[in-house]
């Protein structure tokens, strides 16, 4: 037999979000039966999960795209949605100057004022070129210039990050932030040629029906005789390997695998070394507020997304969401309604008053040029997501170096998006990997092959 040596240790799950869900689905079909997973919230996925709002628009919790690095997370999409997805090409645009800009912003300066354009590339040509050892703030001017600084780059990251670059390191970005050499910048101005299919996500999928939430709501109901939802981890005593549980329940657990954000979860621990919660204090998130939109117009925009880096919206990014899928709109009746998911980054840098947004968002929406004339609004819808993005401070790897083996030497493997803290690892694909690479790790000994310190 397989699994004798594991078979018989409980393993704990905290979270049916992606993560939590990818490992508990790879526990089962290795066989592995003694597991349970707990979900504070009433139903799965998470930060992926989607909501229908009372008008009847379809919302996820900001702008999801499914594209993908392995080959794990790809057959699952297959088994769960089959081919009952949309596939799109993306289309994405920077509203700079009055004006839409294919993404990157970079390789396509030649749509831009011919000023702003001249300063982009006179930067460009200038610039020393950026180390993965400067802070996000030098790597961003090392790497791009004034121009391209100061007209889209750092204005634009301080509105999703909500956090000064001085304080983020730029370690973690290899393919999230599209690199541009001059010579092409200079061709494509010159030469009035477009440069848009960089990038791992020029070509995603999305759910026909159900939002993206729809694969986890699947997900969710493969695995539902195993998880509790509505019961959230309240407290967690390493020493007896007992979680405590909001209904008052305890579980024992020979290794737990946690999902929640991992600030959280040292707080909950009855007892760490002050060194493990002084480094959990150092993690730094933002939170978002995505505020959608629906309008009683025909869908006639054919953009993805796009992204607002200047101050005439308080949102740093639109989707077309009923081009996904029409069924992101009451009846898919996409003759008649058209929807916006925006987000709208906060944090102690950034505070972001609540109330009120929905207009000040749909007054941008008209102000950035997304939506023409004054059409009814037919629904604006806000959710609140506290924990949005991991922020890769420069403080961040050290504090993860303190905190991840003192939990694991404890059978404790925090893994996810808030779970590993890593935004450069942060996606669904990423998240479900790592969930699926945490049960092999545990029943069959085999290494992770995407998380590592
Ligand atoms: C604005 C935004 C845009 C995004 N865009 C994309 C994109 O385009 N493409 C992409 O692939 N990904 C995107 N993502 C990332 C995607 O949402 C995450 O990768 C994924 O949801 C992370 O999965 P997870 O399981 O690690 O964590 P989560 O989804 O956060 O799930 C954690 C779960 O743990 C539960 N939990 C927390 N605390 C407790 C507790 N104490 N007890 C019990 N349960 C608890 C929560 O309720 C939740 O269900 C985006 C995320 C955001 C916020």
């Amino acid at each position: 037999m397989r699994h004798t040596m594991t078979d018989g240790r409980r393993i704990v799950v905290i979270g049916a979000g992606p993560c939590g869900l990818g490992c508990a689905r790879e526990l089962k079909a290795m066989g592995h039966r003694n597991w349970t997973l707990i979900e504070g919230a009433a139903g799965p996925g998470g930060l992926a999960s989607s909501v229908v709002d009372p008008q009847g628009f379809t919302w996820d919790h900001g702008g999801h795209v499914v594209f993908s690095h392995f080959g794990e997370f790809d057959r699952l999409l297959q088994e769960v949605m089959g081919d009952e997805v949309y596939r799109h090409e993306r289309s994405s645009y920077v509203r700079h100057s009055d004006r839409w800009v294919p993404y990157p912003f970079q390789n396509n300066l030649r749509h831009l004022p011919e000023e702003v354009g001249y300063e982009c590339v006179v930067g460009l040509i200038e610039a020393a070129g950026g180390d993965p050892s400067m802070d996000f703030a030098k790597w961003m001017r090392a790497t791009f210039g004034e121009g391209i600084t100061e007209h889209f780059m750092a204005p634009y990251n301080f509105k999703v990050w909500a956090t000064p670059a001085e304080r983020m390191a730029s370690n973690w970005i290899a393919e999230r932030v599209s690199v541009v050499d001059y010579r092409r910048a200079l061709r494509n101005l010159i030469l009035s040629e477009d440069d848009i299919a960089w990038g791992p996500n020029n070509t995603f999928v999305f759910p026909a029906r159900g939002g993206t939430g729809e694969i986890y709501r699947r997900l969710g109901l493969e695995l539902e005789s195993n998880i509790d939802f509505g019961r959230a981890v309240v407290g967690i005593d390493v020493e007896d390997k007992q979680v405590r549980c909001s209904d008052g329940a305890i579980e024992s657990f020979d290794f737990l695998v946690s999902t929640m954000p991992l600030d959280v979860l040292v707080g909950l621990l009855g007892r760490c070394p002050e060194q493990v919660r002084r480094a959990a204090g150092l993690l730094e998130h933002n939170g978002v507020y995505m505020v959608g939109v629906g309008y009683e117009t025909p869908l006639t925009d054919d953009k993805s997304w796009m992204y607002f880096p200047q101050e005439h919206t308080p949102f740093y990014r639109a989707t077309n969401f009923a081009k996904y899928s029409p069924f992101n709109v009451p009846g898919g009746d996409v003759e008649r309604y058209c929807s916006y998911m925006t987000e709208t980054s906060y944090s102690p840098y950034k505070p972001e008053e609540r109330s009120g947004l929905e207009e000040r968002v749909e007054q941008g929406l008209r102000a950035g040029g997304v939506v023409g004339g004054r059409p009814p609004v037919a629904t604006a819808h806000l959710e609140d997501i506290p924990y949005a993005y991991p922020v890769p401070t420069v403080k961040r790897d050290e504090a993860l170096r303190t905190i991840q083996p003192w939990l694991m030497a404890r059978g404790i493997y925090s893994r996810g998006r808030f779970g590993a803290w890593r935004y450069e690892m942060a996606n669904m694909d990423h998240s479900v990997k790592m969930g699926i690479d945490v049960a092999r790790l545990i029943v069959e000994d085999r290494p992770e092959e995407l998380w590592s310190l």
